[in-house]
């Protein structure tokens, strides 16, 4: 059809119409009128007019066949905007995901399109600086002001502003006088590109099997996943240095996905040694302008690697090489708000579409990849043993049956012999626990009132540091009473178990010579006092570390040798079917702290239960013995990945609401003899913020289309009224 042929006439059978997918919990595309004189083709990103507003969102399809009855009815898009065309591949990416998390198709948009408020070329801005005398009238504003500009370089107008703390005024003021001058700033370098030969490394022998293999794997650039298995401290980070810098060499991007982007402070520098400038970052810590600068790179082909967190994977790369999944087994990477996704397996999946190869690397590899490993559908390149000849960790068990510590304290006398030693030869110690705060629960001596939130079906934490007692649900706090609110008893609360600060109360009354530190995710206010607490422990100026998970990860402690686990039981026993594969990772990557640089690790576990197989698989340093009974135990029950798991959380305001729609929408669950739905069953944590909670779990064989079930299950569910709510959670992590 030559469109151009008819008359021009707004209202016109010629007008073109696409469909839109637009950035909101929406799952269809809408219609826009394409205005005469704009050029539209999928994947462009618009401007569209959505009720009362106008949103960012990109054209999905030309739609051939409008209905013209509708044509009247349809708004015009607004704008095109100047920013890369999403490209196909992350298209189908949002579909894809969409359709097996089965999130709203905008939803998924939305992650594409994080890049700030302010679309289009970057605003200019406007800088200031002294040029003349300074005026007779001065006030103290006006000095500050000319004191803080007296260097005579250019300084960004609202910086100085705010240095000098004036209003934009006093600046307008002086430039009207002629002291000062405003010009625009000149725009920000795009930083200097990664170099792939700047300081390539030694490889050890072992490390040079693998190395070759990241190489080819990079050079032949398809599809291919690779598992990159190693003990902790091998080098796997410098081994797939070696895929990224084939990758560059070839002209295309990298992405490097971390469980926590926030605290990989030293994995920067690290990068920066090997490529002689520091990967592009993406994380949502991000101020909004750098945020914009580095979507407008990534999209523009112009920054070669960028290192982030799951949300970096919906990124609009221009030319996608490479995807690296490091830590892979890492339970962050499931997002469990919004669309609920593995963000390690939708990397899979964007590898796939994108025809690219990504390597998942860890110590401890998800019972998933292990098996895929297995089976040969993801090649597995090994490093055995850790680089420059250091051992691994010895392990022991410290059976708590046996060697208790005293009463209201949680360091067991042999454990404290072992740090002292530790100390005494200037080595670390790090004691684990993963418990924030001073106590799990405190509980009134006189009545026995126990403190709980009282929107949530949860006991409040102790804070010490922070005087409050704390819900780790909802955030509520309260601050620590003097007097019991039950029975006006005085000064007559107790803590009881441990948290990690209370363990550095122990730690201090025990070593009183020691420096202690905690690092606990809460009590960071930015990442930068974090990285500079880690730079702190790294350089050897703290003795004892005191830590919740967040120091599991990936961090470098060369003076650290010994670890100590206060309750390696803690994460096993809550009816949760990835306990033992969490805690075998967690004990794991922890322990592997110890003896990284110098000297030999060694790990304690203070435990119950020293004969539980993940135990008795730890002392043993038996990684065989512990994959191999969990692959059979998951095989037996039925568990991924050899069948399939989705959850169903039902929540409301009420109880009987949230147990009723539960009970209906089980009675109405299609038959079908691959399928078992189990439940609805209170959910262990049973009301979050006022909301009572109830799951359902659907299990099916593994070659069910298990999404497609769920799809037509519940499209015959009633709708969901009120403040009901329905999550559906594909491939849970989170039993709670
Ligand atoms: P992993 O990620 O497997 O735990 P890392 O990549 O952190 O191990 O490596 C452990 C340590 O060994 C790091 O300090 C790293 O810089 C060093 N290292 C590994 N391989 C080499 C190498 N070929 N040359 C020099 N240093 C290396
Ligand atoms: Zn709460």
């Amino acid at each position: 059809m030559d469109h151009s042929a008819r008359p021009s006439s707004s209202n016109a059978s010629s007008t073109r119409v696409v469909d839109v997918l637009v950035p909101v919990a929406l799952n269809q595309n809408y219609s826009y009128r394409v205005p005469r004189g704009m050029e539209l083709k999928p994947g462009d990103v618009v401007a569209v007019p959505l009720g009362p507003r106008e949103v960012v969102a990109v054209v999905w399809a030309e739609n051939a066949n409008p209905d013209p009855r509708l044509h009247n009815r349809l708004k015009d898009v607004g704008e095109k905007l100047g920013v890369p065309p999403l490209k196909q591949e992350l298209r189908s990416l949002v579909d894809w995901v969409a359709n097996y998390t089965l999130s709203a198709r905008g939803m998924v948009l939305r992650m594409c399109l994080r890049m700030g408020e302010h679309l289009g070329p970057e605003r200019v801005r406007m800088g200031v600086r002294l040029v003349g005398a300074a005026p007779k009238r001065l006030t103290p504003a006006r000095r500050r002001l000319i004191d803080i500009l007296s260097d005579d370089l250019l300084h960004g107008k609202s910086d100085a502003a705010k240095e000098a703390g004036v209003s934009a005024g006093v600046i307008d003021g002086l430039v009207d006088e002629g002291t000062l001058a405003t010009e625009p700033m000149p725009r920000a370098l795009a930083p200097p590109a990664p170099d792939p030969s700047f300081a390539e490394p030694d490889f050890s022998r072992q490390q040079r099997a693998a190395v070759d293999a990241m190489r080819a794997l990079a050079a032949n650039g398809s599809f291919h996943v690779a598992l990159l298995d190693g003990v902790t401290g091998s080098g796997k980070t410098e081994v797939y240095f070696e895929a990224i810098a084939e990758v560059i060499r070839r002209g295309k991007q990298s992405l490097i996905l971390m469980p926590e982007i926030a605290l990989t402070g030293q994995f920067l520098d690290r990068f920066a040694q090997r490529f002689g400038v520091r990967p592009l970052e993406w994380h949502s810590e991000l101020t909004p302008r750098t945020r914009q600068r580095n979507w407008a790179a990534i999209a523009a082909g112009e920054a070669p690697v960028v290192v982030g967190a799951r949300s970096a994977l919906f990124l609009p790369y221009a030319n996608l090489g490479l995807i690296v999944v490091d830590e892979e087994h890492d339970q962050a990477y499931k997002q469990d708000e919004g669309a609920h996704y593995h963000a390690r397996d939708m990397a899979v999946v964007r590898a796939h579409i994108a025809k690219i190869p990504i390597v998942l690397a860890s110590a401890t590899p998800s019972v998933e990849t292990e098996v895929n490993a297995r089976k040969g559908r993801y090649q597995r390149v090994v490093l055995p043993s850790r680089f420059g000849g250091q051992h691994m960790p010895h392990i022991e068990a410290i059976d708590l049956r046996r060697e208790a510590p005293a009463r209201g304290r949680f360091i067991s006398p042999f454990l404290a012999g072992q740090i002292r030693i530790a100390i005494e030869r200037r080595e670390q110690a790090l004691l684990f626990l993963n418990r924030r705060g001073y106590a799990p629960l405190t509980l009134c001596r006189a009545c026995g009132h126990r403190f709980a939130c009282t929107i949530c079906d949860a006991w409040l934490v102790d804070h010490r540091f922070r005087q409050r007692l704390v819900c780790h649900h909802c955030g509520f706090s309260m601050p620590r009473p003097h007097v019991c609110p039950h029975c006006q008893a005085e000064e007559s609360l107790v803590a009881v178990g441990p948290g990690v600060e209370r363990l550095q109360e122990e730690a201090a009354a025990l070593f009183p010579d020691a420096r202690t530190m905690v690092l606990s995710s809460d009590l960071i206010t930015s990442i930068e006092t974090m990285r500079s607490e880690l730079n702190e422990i790294a350089e050897g100026r703290v003795d004892i570390i005191i830590g919740t998970q967040l120091v599991a990860k990936g961090h470098n402690f060369p003076r650290l040798n010994l670890v100590g686990v206060i309750d390696a039981d803690l994460g096993l026993g809550n009816g949760d079917p990835r306990a033992a594969e969490r805690t075998w990772q967690l004990l794991n990557q922890v322990i592997g702290r110890a003896g990284r640089d110098q000297g030999r690790g060694v790990g304690y576990l203070q435990t119950h239960q020293p004969e539980h197989p993940v135990m008795k698989a730890l002392v043993a340093c038996d990684r065989e013995a512990f994959y191999a009974s969990e692959i059979e135990a998951r095989e037996r029950a039925g568990y991924p990945p050899f069948g399939r798991l989705a959850s169903l959380i039902i929540s409301a305001g009420d109880r009987p609401t949230a147990e009723g729609f539960a009970r209906k929408l089980a009675a109405i669950a299609p038959i079908d003899e691959r399928i078992q739905v189990l439940g609805p069953a209170e959910a262990p944590l049973a009301v979050i913020k006022g909301r009572y909670r109830f799951r359902l779990l659907v299990k099916s064989l593994r070659n069910v289309d298990l999404s497609e079930y769920l799809r037509e299950w519940l499209a015959t569910a009633p709708k969901t009224k009120g403040n009901l709510k329905l999550e559906v959670d594909v491939d849970p992590q989170s039993f709670l």
